[in-house]
């Protein structure tokens, strides 16, 4: 530390996010399966968005993602008026933060959830709580009993990372209607349209006035290296959002990219459908080895093992093959994996090996 220049409390205690990795030293032909990415890319419309979006890089972007916030409108049901883009969901999450929560407030995670919201909270000089769950699940009697005067959000991913449990739209309405009243209750939806028929939390959204939902382009869409996502809240909300949000914070080719990839409704249902029927046959796959998981909602499952051990021993066993999974010690979970759905060759591929794997160690 400097011994006079000093950051903001809170800067200090923030652990460095670390991506999925993507490669492994001297292996070549890897399958990354340790970012939830979805394996077959992006939709061809939005790869030729892309490709157009060459003609205009010397433009500013528009300020107002109007032509973008219409679509999500459009596809989605919703008002464009209150909805906000930004760079990825990461800076949705960010803004409400800095918005909402500052030193002395309060801003609740749930014992496994996602690591940006506890980064973002520190970042915005507020302290995080976390809320245990129950076997991997969100509790909501567990969050209604930790909040307290100063809670200020509650954020809450459904179906949830890394875990892959969600939660139903009755537990999501009760604790909505049971915070207390000066908090927020973020839904984030990144996982939201695997789930057929889920709307993400956007009729509590109408319904309430103390309800976020945070949307991305990240997963499903297929576009994580673009940075896109969106928020869809109560005016109130969106009106203050938007003073925090830079002008240009989207380029012109995310803008443009996006667009065409949310309306392309075709790709995103042929997505859903292999990722459920692989997430099935990948979880059988495992439980016959003796790995369980959770039911999953979500693009990944997440394999328990006998204990952190055996997964880190695991871990390396797939490394060594060109595997990459995950890792999630630091959500708490260490005696588990994470791993993305890939293909149908990627997911033959990792069951086989993890077969290996729990018959080399018989
Ligand atoms: C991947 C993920 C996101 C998406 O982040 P982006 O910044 O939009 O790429 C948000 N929330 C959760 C829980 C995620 O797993």
């Amino acid at each position: 530390m400097h011994p006079t220049i000093r950051p903001q409390p809170g800067l200090l205690d923030i652990a460095l996010y670390e991506g999925g990795q993507a490669r492994v030293e001297g292996v070549s032909n890897v399958v990354k399966l340790s970012s939830n990415e979805n394996p077959f890319g992006a939709p061809d419309r939005a790869r030729e968005a892309f490709t157009r979006a060459v003609h205009s890089l010397h433009r500013y972007p528009n300020t107002d993602h109007l032509s973008l916030r219409q679509a999500i409108g459009e596809i989605w049901g919703l008002d464009p008026a209150r909805i906000i883009c930004g760079v990825g969901s990461d800076e949705i999450i960010h803004f409400l933060c800095q918005a909402y929560a500052g030193p002395g407030d309060e801003v609740i995670h749930t014992e496994h959830g996602f690591l940006m919201y506890k980064i973002s909270a520190l970042a915005a000089g507020a302290t995080p709580v976390c809320v245990k769950e129950a076997e991997r699940v969100t509790d909501v009697d567990a969050i209604l009993a930790a909040c307290t005067e100063r809670t200020k959000l509650v954020f809450l991913a459904n179906p949830n990372n890394p875990t892959g449990t969600m939660i139903g739209n009755g537990e999501m309405a009760r604790l909505a209607a049971a915070l207390p009243p000066q908090a927020l209750l973020v839904l984030d939806g990144a996982y939201a349209e695997y789930v057929q028929g889920y709307d993400a939390g956007a009729s509590l959204v109408e319904a309430r006035d103390n309800v976020v939902m945070t949307r991305t382009f990240s997963k499903i869409y297929g576009l994580g290296g673009l940075r896109v996502g969106w928020g869809y809240g109560p005016q109130h909300v969106i009106d203050v959002l938007n003073r925090l949000r830079g002008p240009f914070n989207l380029s012109t080719v995310a803008l443009e990219v996006a667009e065409a990839a949310v309306r392309d409704q075709e790709f995103l249902t042929r997505c859903r459908n292999e990722n459920a029927r692989m997430r099935g046959w990948l979880a059988e796959a495992l439980a016959d080895f003796g790995v369980p998981s959770d039911p999953s909602f979500a693009n990944f499952i997440l394999a328990r093992f006998a204990d952190a051990e055996e997964a880190q021993a695991c871990d390396a066993f797939l490394k060594e093959r060109g595997l990459i999974v995950r890792m999630v010690a630091g959500y708490g979970l260490p005696q588990c994996l994470r791993i993305t759905i890939g293909d149908e060759p990627g997911c033959r591929r990792v069951a086989h090996a993890i077969g290996q794997f729990k018959g080399v160690r018989e």
